[in-house]
């Protein structure tokens, strides 16, 4: 093992009741265009994947299951979005954190745009961002239908 990967990066919400530990590197930022983390987020769900066993936190965290396979968390106290998780699938071994709980994104980049077709007007994430479609994500991920 590197140092590197025992490194512990902290993050917190607001006003500072949710504390977040992440040992390890942080990776990439991912961004999501779809209509649940637009409404969840009033804009644009930014994202850190994290393996579950890497990240500890502690403080008043409520969560609300968004679909049968997902939840979405917050500081109860605040609001800070903690993170967004998938809760069946391959994709439960993950959290994905919110890139804001750590100073300046702990460094981490932007890289990868999912629904990419699905920005609102005026919305464009700018860079050389991996651009995802809806089709092609629902393609190959567990995904909620449009109902509404
Ligand atoms: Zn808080
Ligand atoms: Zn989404």
């Amino acid at each position: 093992m590197t140092e590197v990967n025992s490194e512990q990066i902290k993050g917190r919400c607001l006003c500072g009741a949710v504390t977040v530990t992440v040992t390890g590197p942080l990776g990439d930022v991912s961004a999501c265009h779809c209509s649940a983390c637009t409404r969840w987020t009033g804009s644009v769900l930014m994202g850190l994947e994290i393996p579950r066993e890497r990240v500890t936190y502690a403080g008043p965290i409520k969560s609300y299951a968004s679909s049968s396979f997902s939840e979405r968390a917050w500081c109860e106290n605040c609001g800070t979005a903690v993170w967004f998780a998938d809760t069946e699938g391959e994709g439960a071994a993950n959290l994905e954190l919110s890139p804001g709980l750590f100073d300046g994104f702990g460094g981490a980049a932007l890289t990868r745009v999912v629904y990419a077709d699905c920005a609102p007007s005026g919305v464009v994430l700018g860079g050389d961002l991996q651009r995802v479609s809806k089709a092609d994500y629902e393609a190959t991920h567990l995904h909620v239908e449009d109902a509404e």
